[in-house]
């Protein structure tokens, strides 16, 4: 059956780089891969356009696409307007009406890269970890929270940090099913000797895990798991973990790899439709230049065929093939360094279509 993807390229760079991704999946229409792409506005290009970040065609087509693939939204452009019409509101709004409650966010450094790291080459080198986020959930939603001022005329600040049984059963099962499809390990990171709540999540985590005899869990603490990010991060396949701890380590992990460039990520609802972005913004202060580093969201793209669309064989085809023009020398601004060719946006989009 065809599948429907909704292209929502958004500002800045977001539709150069979206052009290159959009290219290599239409590659793979004369292989067999079955799929129809439409396209909508979010973002400041979205307001401009609509008066509204996201416009309700755009909903609806993200509601009814199995897949949706993002660029980025923002620009200087739209700073000054009211914090409600703001591109960002596009994203988050999007996020929060789709459910997209499970965040996979991939550390994966090529070989070819290592240099780009601030850690030593042989730490890093064919780095290959899955960081999956509890995205809806946990402190940066919990009830109550506030300022309030106590009788003493003193302000106290308080947050709540609270998760379900099912919240975390259902995280769960997104890690162990995706530790499946690599290599059948998952570390659980939670804060179970102080916080009650994520004793309860080290609990339900080993309950589920008996459904999933087949993948190994290992329980981490937060903090060492921060320091063992940074001292040993291969020994790690899949962490999970939840919404404020996933915040911070995947950005540390992010930054093992050393390149905003290369990475991207995924948001999935609770029957596996996503969304897929890179991790970075919309670069204004190189949009239009023909100069971003579009493999991020090339490699968002396989992403999508391999989380939602249930394609692997052209996941790896779309990695393999990123693979290879990094062997061939070929940078982009960001990346570049001594002897290498520098190539274009397009260069680069092109270039990776042809080693497909
Ligand atoms: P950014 O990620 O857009 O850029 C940070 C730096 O990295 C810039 O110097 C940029 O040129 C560079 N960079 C980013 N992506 C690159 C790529 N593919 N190739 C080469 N260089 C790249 O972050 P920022 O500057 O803090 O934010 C710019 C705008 O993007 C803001 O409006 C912000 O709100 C928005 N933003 C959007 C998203 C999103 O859409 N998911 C995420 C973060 C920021």
């Amino acid at each position: 059956m065809t599948k429907k993807i909704a292209v929502l390229a958004g500002d800045g760079i977001g539709p150069e780089i979206v052009a290159e991704a959009v290219k290599v999946l239409n590659a793979f229409k004369q292989d067999g891969l079955a799929i129809e792409l439409e396209y909508g506005l979010i973002g400041g290009a979205a307001y401009d356009e609509t008066g509204s970040p996201l416009p309700d065609e755009t909903l609806q087509m993200a509601k009814e696409a199995d897949a949706i693939l993002l660029g980025a939204v923002g620009g200087y452009k739209w700073e000054a307007l009211d914090i409600s019409v703001r591109p960002e509101k596009g994203l988050l709004g999007i996020r929060s009406q789709l459910n997209l409650f499970a965040n996979l966010r991939p550390a994966l450094l090529y070989p070819q890269l290592a240099d780009a790291s601030t850690l030593k080459p042989e730490v890093v080198s064919g780095l290959d970890l899955m960081i999956v986020r509890e995205l809806t959930g946990g402190i940066y939603f919990g009830q109550p929270r506030g300022i309030r001022t106590l009788d003493n005329g003193e302000k106290e600040g308080y947050n709540t940090l609270v998760y379900r049984e099912s919240e975390i059963n259902r995280i769960g099962r997104v890690a162990f099913d995706i530790a499946r499809k690599r290599q059948s390990r998952v570390c659980s990171v939670d804060k179970a000797n102080v916080l009650e709540c994520t004793e309860l999540w080290r609990e339900t985590m080993t309950t589920l895990s008996k459904d999933y005899a087949d993948v190994e869990l290992s329980h981490m603490y937060v903090d060492n798991a921060a320091m063992q990010l940074v001292r040993a991060p291969k020994q790690f396949d899949v962490m999970v973990t939840t919404n404020m701890f996933g915040d911070i380590l995947s950005d540390c992990a992010s930054m093992l790899t050393g390149s905003i460039g290369m990475l991207p990520s995924a948001s999935l609802d609770e029957n596996g439709k996503g969304m897929y972005e890179p991790i970075h913004g919309s670069a204004p202060d190189i949009a239009g230049q023909n100069i971003a580093n579009p493999l991020a969201t090339i490699l968002s793209a396989a992403m999508m065929l391999r989380y939602t669309l249930d394609q692997p064989a052209f996941a790896d085809r779309i990695e393999a093939a990123v693979s290879k023009v990094l062997d061939q020398g070929l940078r982009t601004a960001d990346i570049f360094s001594a002897g290498m060719t520098r190539v274009t946006t397009a260069e680069m989009g092109d270039a990776v279509v042809a080693a497909l």
